[in-house]
This record gives C-alpha cells, sequence and structure tokens, in this order.
C-alpha cells in the first residue's frame, strides 16, 4: 500500500516536472517593448498572479510609456504574458493576457467587457438589484477597471495606467454593449497617486439624470456618482444588507458607519422596534433621511447621529444605551498590510465597544472592508475584542462581497471584504 502510494505520489512528481518544463515557454517574436525578469520571478506569473513588481524586473527593453503593453519574458526570454507598463508605479505591469497568440486591442477590450457581463447575466444576478459592479477589476480579468451599474448609469473607475490608457476604448465598448444614458467617470480613488495618476471626476458620455436611484432588494436608494463615496454606493454589502434585515424583527438597532442608510433603510422594512444610524458625513445622512422617505419607512423609529463613531460609541456606553443588534461597516483601516497593525487596533476598539453595548443574546455584524487584513487575522481581532469585552460570543456567519464582486482564486487580494456575524450568548 505504502510503496503504492509512493509509486503514484512519483508519478505525480514526474507529471508536474513535465508541466513545467512545458511552462517554460517559447520565445514569441515581438518588435515591441519587453520586459524580462529575473531567473527564479517567473513563478507567480506562472501561477497568473496579475501583477508584476518592480523588484521581479531583471531588465526593460524598448521604451514603452505608462500604458503602453509589453511582452512579459521570463530570464531566458520565453513568453510569459501580455501586461500593461507604468513606469511611475511599484507595480510596474499588470496582466492583459497570458496568451501569447493575443493581440491587445479595441476588440480584445470588447470580449473581455463582454464575458464579464455575461458571467453577471449568467448568475442572475440582476433579479436582486438594478445596482452592480459589472467590472472588478484584475477579478475579471481587466486590472484597474471598475465599472459599476447604477440603473441605466455607468460609473467608471480607472486604477491603473494600462486602464487609463484605453479609457475610450472601455468607453466605446460600453456604450455599445450597455447603451446608458450616461458614462460618469470617478477616477478620484487614493490609488491613483501610487500609479501616477492624476485624479478626475466627470462625465465621459451622456448626460447624467437630475436624480438617480437604485431598487436592491426592492428598496430605493438614491446614489450621487458624483459626489458620493467610492462610485456612489457600496454594492459590495448588497447581501449583507439583506441577511440584516432579516434579523431585524423586533430589535433596537445600532448601525455605525451608515453613510446612505444602506443597512438602516433594511432594519427599519425588517421591523426593528428602533435603529440609530452614525456618520460623519452630513452628506450622506441628509441622503439617508431621504431614503427612509422614499421608501415610505417609519421615521419616527429612526434616529441619527452626525458624528464620529469611536466617540459616539463611548457616549452611547456611559449612556448605558443598549442595543439588540449592531452593525459595524467601517471604512478601509488598512489598504495594504503595512497598516494592518495600527488597522488592528481600531477595528479592536471599535468590536469592544460593540459587544459591551449589546444585550445579552444580542447579535454584533462586524465588516471589514480592508485588503490589508485577512480573514483570519480579523477573527482573531473580534476574538480579542470579545474576550477584553467579558462575552462569549459565536459565529452565526461569515460574509464576504456579493457575487457581482468575484474573486479570482489567482488574485486572493480580490477578497477585500470579510465580515462576521455574531450572537452573544444569553
Ligand atoms: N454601511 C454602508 C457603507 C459604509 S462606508 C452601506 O451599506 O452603504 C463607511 C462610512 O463610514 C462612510 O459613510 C464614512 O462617511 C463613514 N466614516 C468614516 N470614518 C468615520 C468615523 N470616524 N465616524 C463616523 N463615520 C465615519
Amino acid at each position: 500500500m505504502n510503496q503504492k502510494r509512493h509509486t503514484s505520489h512519483q508519478r505525480r512528481k514526474e507529471n508536474s516536472r513535465q508541466q513545467t518544463t512545458q511552462i517554460k515557454s517559447a520565445v514569441v517574436p515581438f518588435a515591441g517593448p519587453k520586459l524580462l525578469l529575473q531567473d527564479g520571478r517567473e513563478k507567480s506569473l506562472q501561477r497568473r498572479h496579475p501583477w508584476i513588481f518592480t523588484g521581479a524586473v531583471e531588465r526593460l527593453e524598448g521604451n514603452p510609456a505608462s500604458g503602453d503593453t509589453v511582452q512579459v519574458c521570463d530570464a531566458q526570454g520565453g513568453f510569459l504574458a501580455w501586461a500593461a507598463y507604468n513606469s511611475q508605479s511599484q507595480i510596474c505591469a499588470r496582466v492583459w493576457s497570458w496568451q501569447a497568440d493575443e493581440k491587445i486591442d479595441a476588440d480584445f477590450f470588447l470580449r473581455k467587457i463582454s464575458s464579464a457581463l455575461a458571467a453577471r447575466k449568467e448568475l442572475k444576478l440582476d433579479r436582486h438589484s438594478n445596482g452592480m459592479r459589472l467590472i472588478h477589476g484584475e477579478s475579471d480579468g481587466l486590472p484597474g477597471l471598475i465599472v459599476d451599474q447604477y440603473a441605466d448609469v455607468l460609473v467608471l473607475q480607472l486604477g491603473s495606467a494600462g486602464a487609463e490608457r484605453w479609457r475610450e476604448t472601455f468607453a466605446d465598448a460600453l456604450q455599445e454593449l450597455c447603451k446608458p444614458v450616461c458614462i460618469y467617470e470617478r477616477s478620484d480613488s487614493d490609488g491613483r497617486e501610487l500609479e501616477g495618476l492624476p485624479k478626475r471626476n466627470e462625465i465621459l458620455r451622456g448626460k447624467l439624470p437630475e436624480q438617480l436611484s437604485v431598487t436592491e432588494n426592492g428598496i430605493r436608494i438614491v446614489v450621487d456618482v458624483a459626489a458620493g463615496q467610492k462610485t456612489g454606493f457600496y454594492l459590495d454589502q448588497r447581501d449583507n444588507r439583506a441577511l440584516i434585515g432579516s434579523l431585524a424583527e423586533g430589535r433596537d438597532v445600532l448601525n455605525c458607519f451608515c453613510y446612505t442608510g444602506g443597512f438602516s433603510l433594511y432594519a427599519l422594512r425588517g421591523g426593528a422596534k428602533s435603529v440609530l444610524s452614525i456618520d460623519s458625513s452630513a452628506e450622506a445622512l441628509q441622503l439617508a433621511q431621504r431614503n427612509v422617505e422614499l421608501n415610505g419607512l417609519d421615521a419616527s423609529r429612526a434616529e441619527w447621529q452626525d458624528k464620529d463613531v469611536f466617540e459616539a460609541l463611548r457616549k452611547l456606553r456611559d449612556q448605558n444605551r443598549k442595543f439588540d443588534l449592531i452593525v459595524l461597516d467601517p471604512p478601509k483601516f488598512a489598504p495594504t498590510a503595512a497598516f494592518a497593525e495600527k488597522a488592528s487596533r481600531a477595528y479592536k476598539d471599535i468590536n469592544l465597544l460593540g459587544f459591551k453595548l449589546l444585550r445579552p443574546g444580542g447579535i454584533l455584524a462586524t465588516y471589514s472592508c480592508s485588503g490589508g487584513i485577512s480573514d483570519d487575522l480579523f477573527q482573531k481581532i473580534i476574538a480579542g475584542a470579545a474576550l477584553d469585552a467579558g462575552v462569549d460570543a459565536q459565529i452565526v456567519h461569515k460574509v464576504h462581497a456579493a457575487a457581482d464582486h468575484p474573486v479570482l482564486l489567482s488574485f486572493p487580494e480580490g477578497a477585500y471584504l470579510k465580515g462576521l456575524v455574531l450572537r452573544v450568548a444569553g
């Protein structure tokens, strides 16, 4: 038996060796610029991770401008990928395609965009909302390109030099495939600076309707694509908002970092006894209250506080206020792992206070959208907070972003949003 196992193990090893030899790829003739990697640094590309860091590069041949397509080669000159070059960023190239015979042109992008749209149709993601992420960057094979749909308006966010280079091509393809009344560009995320790109916030095509809203699981939500956060709304939390709505009946709810009221609207519709919502953005709170009205929800059960959550939670603790369901959905405390330590303290702080404000048997729904905090680390932080708060808690749901934010297996960085729904002991 052992012998047999050993033999099949050996056979597997041989096979994988053969595969590696096959991967040692052919030289593909190309007159344009080439990025040659140091020996051994081709491995992450062979695993299909789409980023190339400056530290992995042996030399650049040719003189590409930022955004131009380069051929990425291993140390022997063998073909690895086609990628968009960026002289300004630590991530000096992002892969468009792993196929040697691919041509990176308008037709290529039309096909890629069509297939991202088709995937969402096949998964029937438009069943629950007319607000949806249509293209999720790297995870849809289009590094740096985010496209969100809000009814018949599309919002485009470009986060890399490669995406920037093909801006008009993307707009043409989206216009042809989706026929929106407007394509709005919200290329003003902080990541643009790291890529050496200027910020842009303007109409790219068409005309923006005076008032724009989406209907998500039957709830209407006004979206301000020009001045709102991200591209206007947090589409990624759609399923998690629905879950909270289903748990809210008869409960006193506290929604921290409420933005335009997402979780609060679901809780009110779900029959919450009261909902206290806190955010430090006065504009967001105004929209939130408009959303309550728009949905004919009972405003007398809703209380709003324009405050810093860290301070507000302490005040609520000092006032001895108690809740049955608490939502903590803070902004990105750790954009990268470098911020993890400081962010961990902030997560622990609000979660500890959250646990303390819960009645026995209460529910804490806590999220992190920080790419720099892993699922494991997040769970550890929450466990530490419960311990310090002196409560026993069980995880009843482990949640992530909705399915229109898919995660490519070869790009785990795409799994930025994580959440735990916990029940504290009664
Ligand atoms: N839960 C929301 C999204 C939350 S986004 C939804 O489902 O739509 C994070 C929110 O935190 C933003 O609205 C931002 O204005 C707010 N915010 C950031 N820092 C804050 C702080 N220290 N105190 C209160 N609100 C804060």
